[in-house]
């Protein structure tokens, strides 16, 4: 981010003002959105577009400009004294999890509108214009993917990703339509966005891993996001018996396979950061068929899911094949 805007004046003092106007809209977020546990918005949902309303109202009680863009997210607009100036972006999604954290997305919008209330209570106008973006449709746990919103305004959400469903059934494009995004346009693949307009985009988020408290450490500067390799459904197809009857030797049971898998990827995992590798592994999904399985059955079959992130390529590709060889071998 550049300095030219306002360089004589500190933007970020904390302030009281800001405090409330964050402190208010986090409790509003929260009293439309918790679940009972967490947070729920899910993707394209009326409880989201609840949550853009919320923040477009508050952004209007600033005087500030906003309207929705092609894609349905809401746009809060700081015209700048050069608006010909490729702009300064900030903000976030404004979807979550099923019972997510209140600080997941909503930080990074309620905190760039701090910055644009206060640019507007002082009457400070900067060089460069800058939007505040309050995104759609980020998280993956509806759709089964993720970055929807952000890939269509850069026309790379496809027809095909148009037509996927979630629990109900209920088509991604029909849902996308329905909360008022340009779905014609997105099919398309037309950009819903200029992206050389943007200066520099500026997203202020919660961390959601336990590192900043474990250093104690106020705040920290991404410097990259880990890549994935996952597949949502992995069957480990093995053979059914009586748990009583089957001696060792002639048993083909599918969780002592899996559990095996595992062990080994775990020790692969280790090995990798001892070379100073970045990767994680996970299977969070994980289980025997409770239709079929019993305390007294050996189990048959075992469906798994399985991830690997990393900041590398090179390691991802390597662990995928890794993954794949001990699946082979096992
Ligand atoms: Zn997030």
């Amino acid at each position: 981010m550049t300095t030219e805007a306002a360089p004589s004046r500190n933007v970020f003092i904390d302030d009281a003002a800001d405090r409330r106007l964050a402190g208010d809209l986090f409790d509003a977020l929260r009293a439309e959105s918790f679940d009972g546990i967490g947070i729920t918005r899910e993707s394209f949902s009326e409880r989201e577009s609840t949550a853009l309303d919320i923040v477009e109202a508050k952004a209007r009680e600033f005087g500030l400009e906003t309207t929705r863009d092609a894609g349905a997210n809401l746009v809060v607009t700081l015209a700048g004294h050069e608006g010909d100036l490729p702009y300064l972006a900030c903000g976030s999604h404004l979807d979550s999890v099923p019972q997510g954290g209140n600080f997941d997305g909503a930080a990074g919008v309620v905190a760039g509108l701090a910055v644009l209330a206060r640019f507007k209570r002082d009457k400070i106008v900067p060089r460069r214009t800058i939007k505040l973006f309050g995104l759609r449709g980020e998280e993956s746990s509806r759709f089964g993917k993720a970055y929807m919103g952000s890939l269509a305004l850069f026309g790379k959400l496809t027809a095909e990703d148009l037509r996927v469903v979630d629990r109900d059934g209920r088509a991604l494009g029909d849902c996308m339509r329905e909360v008022g995004a340009d779905v014609g346009r997105i099919e398309k693949g037309e950009p819903l966005l200029d992206a050389r307009r943007i200066a520099a985009w500026v997203e202020l988020h919660i961390e959601q891993g336990p590192v900043l408290v474990a250093r104690e450490l106020p705040v920290g500067i991404v410097t990259g996001i880990r890549g994935n390799v996952r597949h949502r459904n992995v069957e480990c197809i093995g053979e059914a018996g009586h748990s009583g009857a089957v001696p060792r030797w002639l048993r083909h049971d599918a969780v002592f396979a899996v559990a095996e898998l595992m062990t080994h990827l775990d020790r692969h995992w280790r090995t990798l950061l001892e070379r100073g590798r970045d990767v994680v592994v996970t299977s969070g999904v994980f289980g025997t068929d409770p239709a079929e399985h019993a305390i007294a059955r050996i189990p048959g079959k075992v469906t798994f899911s399985f991830e690997v992130r990393s900041q590398s390529k090179e390691t991802l590709e390597g662990f995928y094949d890794l993954f794949r060889s001990e699946c082979n071998l096992i």
